[in-house]
């Protein structure tokens, strides 16, 4: 999988600059795993082979996510992070591109990994000719040779498992980009994710009645990032050519850098609103929000002027520029508003919500017309 969302987790590694961190639910795997075999009178011993197991085809899918970050590196997207989760990797992709080749080739980075180490495992069999067990795969696969057995069959299984057109699952999203070749991609990300949705209620369904809790959930987490990708998508694509200037809010809350955190905090009182830009003259001095007002307030910090707080790092966009990209900028950098600026001067500030409201008006306004 490869996702722009999902965030935190203990760190394990750090490589080519991506880190790999483990998801707090990741525990849930190796104790159900336990747990379920303990009520089954499986013995303890043949339970731990069965995590490590399990700790091997995570090594196997840490692989193939690394197969969609640095393939991604490579056309200049960088990853932030690499989380594992009980129902396997995300490679947290800063954005994924609109070139349909790139897409392609990094989704399909991924499940190629798991081609090559079943390759590699073939090929230790061969050189060393010892024999496979996939029979006795699940009576205890202790044997290092039974190891092996697993490696391939379970990244020939991650391969084509990964394949299933179920969008955003990878399959989905090569089926997506290459639609997309031939098709608007808003076109091709609605029919993706409909297979997509299709699928994860297949997911749901063979997961329920099969007593796989893991297959359920996958699906469904595909039947929701499905739906929320394509609403991006087609958000997008309502947006095409809309410009900062025409979605920025031209009132905001702004105040002299000389004015003390009291007179701000009045004027929060009296209906602020939660973010104050601090200027000096006409000049952006830097901004603040309300919680930095509240905790200057309770040090005591009440007749300082605003200058003497720590501003917030501030990211300027230009009227001119395309609203869905700045948009992008304020989610993917973390900002609360972008205050737009024309020739140095503050002209309006651009909000999360204002890219919703321009398109509920525009909607409104098109059922009027
Ligand atoms: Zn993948």
């Amino acid at each position: 999988m490869a996702s722009p969302t999902l965030r935190g987790g203990l760190s394990l590694f750090s490589f080519r600059g991506i880190k790999v961190l483990v998801h707090w639910s990741f525990l849930l795997l190796p104790a159900w795993i336990v747990i379920s075999g303990l009520s089954d009178g499986v013995p303890f011993t043949q339970l731990l082979a069965h995590v490590g197991l399990v700790l091997v085809v995570f090594v196997c899918v840490v692989v193939h996510e690394f197969g969609h970050a640095l393939t991604a590196q490579r056309y200049g997207i960088r990853t932030r992070d690499i989380t594992l989760l009980p129902i396997g990797g995300v490679a947290s992709l800063e954005r994924m591109p609109e070139d349909p080749k790139q897409e392609f080739w990094i989704t399909i980075a991924g499940p190629l990994m798991n081609l090559l180490i079943a390759a590699l495992a073939f090929l230790i069999v061969a050189i060393t000719g010892v024999s496979l067990f996939f029979s006795d795969l699940l009576l205890g696969a202790t044997t290092w040779t039974n190891v092996l057995s697993f490696v391939i069959m379970a990244n020939i299984l991650l391969f084509l498992f990964n394949l299933l057109p179920a969008f955003p699952m990878d399959g989905g999203r090569i089926l997506r980009s290459l639609l997309s070749m031939r098709l608007p991609r808003e076109r091709a990300t609605d029919i993706a994710a409909i297979v997509g949705r299709m699928f994860a209620v297949g997911f749901v369904i063979a997961g329920i009645s099969w007593g796989q809790p893991f297959m359920a959930l996958v699906g469904v987490f595909v039947f929701f990032a499905a739906g929320s990708e394509a609403r991006s998508v087609r958000q997008k694509a309502r947006l095409e050519g809309i410009t900062v200037g025409q979605v920025m809010r031209t009132r905001y809350w702004s105040l002299q850098r000389t004015a003390t955190v009291q007179q701000a905090v009045n004027e929060l009182l009296a209906g602020g609103d939660s973010v104050l830009l601090v200027l000096d003259g006409q000049q952006l001095a830097g901004l603040l929000v309300r919680e930095d007002l509240m905790s200057a307030l309770q040090n005591g910090r009440d007749q300082d002027p605003l200058s003497d707080l720590p501003f917030r790092a501030v990211s300027v966009v230009a009227p001119k520029e395309g609203a869905h990209k700045a948009f992008q900028r304020m989610v993917i950098e973390g900002h609360p508003v972008l205050p737009v600026l024309s020739e140095g001067r503050i002209v309006g500030i651009m909000e999360p919500e204002n890219l919703a409201e321009y398109l509920q008006v525009q909607q409104a306004a098109g059922r009027k017309g």
